[in-house]
């Protein structure tokens, strides 16, 4: 990844405000090399370090930046793991997962959001993007270590907790359309358990097969 010069005051505050929020490396030495400003719209490049979601095209979002640390932190990712991300979106979370893990399968539903996140992360080696319908999950990969849904639906869907190793953890934004809750559930023998609520968010719906049925 290219990190450019212009923006590393910004970079610095960001990283020292997500580091004041409890976020400790490797998470936070990925933002420290990850370049935001690549990853938004030309329109917003003003606030790509402000720690706020920014609209994208077709009504879509990258998401607010200490929110995409508190799920990476909360996954306690290893080296070694292999994960699915539902809703590729920016590619921004994509590349900060690249510098985490071992794999990186994505898939996004919009195939214009998909052709532009291709050529960001062109780059970066360990990530697999898929464009179609991650509600069926994506079985090449599966079982996965962990799984992280940036859009939202009440209920996680069937194809995802079965692709989830058995203590794997799935984090996905569960509510109705308005307001969600980010739920972070753990794969026991006897299915996915809700283990803890992370923080009240507004992401956009999930649509699919196993989601809100696209139009
Ligand atoms: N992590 C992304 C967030 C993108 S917003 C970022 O920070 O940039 C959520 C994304 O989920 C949108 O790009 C939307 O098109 C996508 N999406 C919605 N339903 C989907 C589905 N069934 N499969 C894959 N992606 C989906």
């Amino acid at each position: 990844m290219i990190i450019s010069c212009a923006y590393h005051d910004e970079r610095y505050r960001l990283t020292n405000m997500l580091a004041s929020y409890g976020i400790k490396d490797p998470v936070l030495s990925a933002f420290d090399n990850t370049p935001r400003e690549a990853f938004v719209d030309k329109r917003y490049l003003a606030y790509a370090y402000e720690d706020r979601a920014l609209p994208t095209l077709l009504g879509q979002t990258i998401s607010q930046p200490s929110l995409v640390a508190l799920t990476l932190q909360e996954l306690s990712l290893k080296p070694t793991d292999v994960i699915l991300e539902i809703g590729t979106g920016s590619g921004f979370q994509t590349a900060l997962l690249s510098q985490l893990v071992k794999k990186v399968y994505s898939v996004e539903l919009l195939p214009q959001l998909a052709k532009i996140a291709e050529i960001r992360l062109k780059r970066l080696r360990n990530i697999e993007l898929i464009t179609g319908d991650g509600s069926l999950g994506w079985l090449t990969g599966s079982p996965y270590d962990a799984i992280i849904v940036t859009a939202a639906f009440t209920q996680v869907p069937d194809p995802l907790s079965a692709q989830l190793r058995t203590g794997g953890k799935l984090i996905m934004p569960i509510g109705k359309a308005e307001w969600q809750e980010l739920m972070l559930y753990q794969k026991l023998n006897d299915g996915l358990v809700a283990l803890r609520k992370i923080s009240d968010v507004h992401f956009v719906p999930l649509l699919g097969k196993y989601a809100y049925m696209a139009r």
